[in-house]
C-alpha cells in the first residue's frame, strides 16, 4: 500500500500529486515541492498536520 499526497487537497491550485512507501518519504518529496512550487522554506508544525491529515493511502 501507497501513501499518496495531492497538493490540491492543501488548498493550492496545483495538480502536483506524490506517492511513497511511507510517509516519511513522501514528507521528503512534499517539503522539495513546496520549496521550488510554493515557496514555502520551511514545513512548521501546523503545516505537517495538515499535510499528514489529507495523505490517504492507496
Ligand atoms: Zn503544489
Amino acid at each position: 500500500m501507497n501513501k499518496v499526497f495531492r497538493c490540491a487537497d492543501m488548498g493550492f491550485k496545483c495538480a502536483w500529486v506524490a506517492t511513497a512507501k511511507t510517509e516519511n518519504e513522501l514528507m521528503i518529496l512534499i517539503k522539495d515541492h513546496a520549496d521550488k512550487c510554493h515557496n514555502l522554506k520551511e514545513i512548521t508544525r501546523d503545516i505537517a498536520t495538515k499535510v499528514k491529515s489529507v495523505i490517504k493511502d492507496q
